[in-house]
């Protein structure tokens, strides 16, 4: 692997054993298995025989994983995962990110991640048994429906789809988009916001429910593509909702707490992104240090040319720039909860999108047209790193919370 020894280790916030023990295990792991095996899963999801279906190659690198101990790293809660704090995560999730296929085959991947820690939170003993052991043991796949195609759904309290009580079941009518993982044959519940109280205070008046996605009247209406990549086999979908019948018992934590557990999903959800966006970043950076070397114009390695020179070491200050926000964020998260880090979360949440995009595009330049191309990780890698200035929250969403957050104190 390129360059694996550019991974810096932070003076400020120095590796854990466990988790850098780990980090040389995944290190290894991905170097054999994972960025051998990126080519053969781009051909099966390019197959329109197979795009929709899960990858066998990809199914026996999860068992491999498991097998290995590299699982669920993500998780703090030891009952459930690995137990190591967002700091200890912080350098292995950017080892992942090295590769969009990466973090499924570490059961790592979103929006599973964010679906399992809210069922572990919020999840009645019932709930658990039946979606969080097989999400856990990723037999299964989950996705999280919020977003809206009539609605700005950026502001949650917009969020229109009515729970309508009927009996001992809510019935469900309206349509979702942009819901990441749902194209997957895999996906089998759906975690769903929607109102149950339309006259309640805005921010008590929706609830989650979850969904089976083989419920009578959920229909996948079409897969959504970023800039042309629709991530096949998982997929971001519209989903329609055509009287939809769930029962009472599948309600997560209460009537009016869907906001509540949005706010708790959002939390680590958001810095994991930022986290492997690093990771991408960084091999970026690895891949334009290697084109800088080997391809010669106008009479030297473009390494030589000062303009090739300054997209490089820009690239490795936003890098570390970015990185080290990443990890303050992750050190609040571990000492203060969500919402005593919300600031630092929202901050990384901005920068490191912005950053990945900027290091990705220079990397593309660097390459000339090849680095557009299928040829090379860097086009898929940039439509992957531009669509989180809007997933999870647009940045002027984040700008604005933090704007009202300093202005207040
Ligand atoms: C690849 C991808 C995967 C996604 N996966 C999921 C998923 O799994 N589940 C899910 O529910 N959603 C998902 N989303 C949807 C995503 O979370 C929403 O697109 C996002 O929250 C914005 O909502 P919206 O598209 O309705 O934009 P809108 O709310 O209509 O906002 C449009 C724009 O208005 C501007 N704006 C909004 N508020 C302000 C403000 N206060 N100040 C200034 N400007 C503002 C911003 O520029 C914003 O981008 C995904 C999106 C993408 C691209």
């Amino acid at each position: 692997m390129a360059g694996a020894t550019l991974f810096p280790q932070s003076q400020l916030f120095p590796q854990s054993d466990r988790s850098r023990a780990l980090g040389a295990r995944l290190a290894a792991f991905m170097a054999a298995n994972v960025l051998p095996a990126e080519a053969g899963l781009a051909a099966w999801a390019a197959d329109p025989a197979t795009r929709w279906t899960p990858p066998p190659q990809l199914e026996a690198l999860k068992a491999q994983a498991r097998a290995e101990g590299l699982w669920n790293l993500f998780l703090p809660d030891p009952q459930h995962g690995a137990g190591l704090s967002n700091l200890e995560y912080a350098p292995l999730a950017e080892q992942m990110g090295r590769s969009l296929i990466a973090p499924e085959i570490f059961n790592c991947g979103a929006p599973d991640t964010g679906n399992i820690e809210v069922l572990a939170q919020f999840g009645s003993p019932e709930q658990q048994t039946r979606w969080l052991a097989p999400l856990l043991d990723g037999t299964i796949r989950s996705a999280f429906a919020m977003t809206e195609p009539e609605v700005a759904s950026s502001d949650a309290t917009n969020i229109a789809m009515r729970f309508r009580r009927d009996g001992d079941d809510y019935v469900l009518d309206g349509r979702k988009w942009w819901t990441t993982g749902a194209g997957d044959p895999r996906c089998a519940l759906l975690i769903v916001m929607g109102v149950t109280d339309p006259d309640a205070a805005p921010h008590r008046r929706q609830s989650m429910l979850l969904v089976p996605m083989d419920a009578p009247g959920v229909r996948v209406v079409r897969p959504l593509q970023v800039f042309g990549y629709d991530d096949a086999p998982h997929g971001h979908v519209e989903l329609q909702f055509e009287q939809v019948r769930v029962p009472v018992a599948n309600l997560l934590h209460g009537e009016g707490r869907g906001f509540e557990i949005a706010q708790a999903r959002l939390g680590p959800g958001r810095i994991h992104h930022c986290m492997r966006l690093i990771g991408l970043a960084q091999r970026a950076l690895e891949a334009m240090l290697e084109r800088a070397r080997s391809r010669v114009a106008f009479g030297q390695p473009l390494g030589a040319h000062g303009m090739a020179q300054q997209m490089i070491v820009a690239s490795r200050c936003e890098i570390e720039q970015a990185r080290l926000l990443t990890l303050q964020a992750a050190a609040a998260l571990d000492a203060h909860g969500n919402k005593g880090a919300r600031d630092l979360i929202g901050m990384i949440k901005v920068v490191a999108p912005a950053m990945a995009c900027a290091v990705i595009d220079r990397a593309i330049q660097l390459h000339g047209a090849g680095g557009l191309s299928q040829d090379h990780f860097l086009a898929h890698a940039y439509a992957s790193a531009r669509a989180l200035r809007l997933a999870d929250g647009p940045d002027e969403v984040h700008i604005a919370s933090l704007a009202r957050s300093m202005l207040k104190a």
